[in-house]
């Protein structure tokens, strides 16, 4: 439930709108906004009867949020929301943040080399997975902590903020001591025990959509994280399971407008999971983009023929630097830039 106050309502007002709520047993929460305040009536069951509250001074209206996703929804929140990873790095606003990496961390002159490389393409993060979900127990499982001290020590170098993904609930808090923003990854958007532990990490997460979830799956896993307290979540679309085998999955460029539709929080674009063929990426990234994507993640690698881990989809450093020249043509083609 969402009390929205008039314009001008006075700091008592919303109050004893606070005061009401807590009286009835559920936490307010005020959202000042740029028009109006609202007062959110977070984990109401439909028991609450907020009528009286529409005869309160300075109440504008009461609305009942009718999506089964509560502090996600537009509904809840106008205004879109804009995801600061590090200063100046956000998601969300009229610029667009590419990240770009390795799948996996794999060395020293492997995760600086690429970093440098990145950056200098026009990336302003760096990602890298230090713990990485694999398929089959007998692949590559990444460095663990090795790699988010390497990820720590590419960050000094370049001054990239780090996008790196924690895996359990055990590991989260140690990926989070070393990223900026905590990736939560495809195969784990539905583990709820670890979203509620994102919920209470005091970082900005980015929730990878499942690749056989619902778009209201994905916002209701967002939904854990807010309902734990943690605003800064960023949505992600890397394809999903289809019949089709000419591509690894089926990049669904549709979610973008439709979560935006849906949902103040920002959607970044993964056209390298999204389609798994590196000679497939510039075209689905150049896509995203015009679909109104507020970020990109791309995989590179300086050598992707060596890749421990998703080299087929993994861009030569060359092709990165040639995507994101094209990619801030077509960002300005829609009065939107590549972030730098
Ligand atoms: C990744 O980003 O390397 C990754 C494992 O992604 P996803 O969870 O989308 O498969
Ligand atoms: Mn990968």
């Amino acid at each position: 439930m969402l009390v929205v106050m008039k314009q001008g309502a006075t700091p008592e007002q919303i109050d004893r709108v606070c005061a009401w709520i807590k009286e009835r047993g559920y936490t307010p929460q005020p959202m000042p906004g740029a028009q109006r305040t609202a007062v959110g009536l977070v984990g109401n069951d439909g028991r609450v009867d907020g009528s009286p509250l529409e005869d309160f001074p300075g109440v504008a209206e009461v609305i009942y949020v009718s999506n089964p996703y509560k502090q996600v929804s537009r509904e809840w929140k106008h205004e879109s929301t804009i995801v600061e990873i590090a200063p100046g790095v956000r998601f969300g606003g009229t610029d667009v943040p590419i990240i770009a990496g390795p799948c996996s961390v794999e060395s020293e002159e492997q995760i600086v080399t690429v970093a440098q490389q990145v950056k200098a393409a026009g990336a302003v993060a760096l990602r890298g997975g230090a713990f990485k979900p694999r398929s089959s127990p007998y692949s590559f499982q990444g460095l663990g902590k090795k790699g988010l001290e390497l990820l720590a020590l590419a960050k000094r170098e370049t001054g990239l903020p780090i996008v790196t993904e924690a895996m359990d609930e055990a590991g989260a808090e140690l990926v989070a001591e070393f990223a900026d923003c905590i990736q939560i990854g495809a195969r784990n958007m539905q583990n709820y025990s670890l979203l509620k532990v994102a919920g209470k990490l005091k970082k900005p997460v980015l929730l990878k959509r499942g690749m056989a979830a619902t778009i209201q799956d994905l916002l209701l896993s967002a939904e854990y994280i807010l309902a734990e307290g943690n605003p800064n979540v960023i949505l992600c679309e890397r394809g999903l399971r289809s019949f089709d085998t000419t591509s690894r999955n089926l990049f669904d460029l549709t979610a973008i407008p439709v979560v935006q539709q849906l949902s103040h929080l920002p959607i970044v674009a993964d056209p390298s999971h999204g389609t798994g063929r590196r000679d497939k990426v510039l075209a689905m990234s150049r896509a995203a983009i015009a679909a109104g994507a507020d970020g990109i993640l791309i995989e590179v690698h300086p050598r992707p023929e060596k890749a421990m881990s998703d080299g087929a989809q993994s861009q030569t450093p060359e092709q990165f630097a040639e995507t994101v020249v094209q990619l801030r043509r077509v960002a300005a083609a829609i009065d939107r830039a590549i972030a730098s």
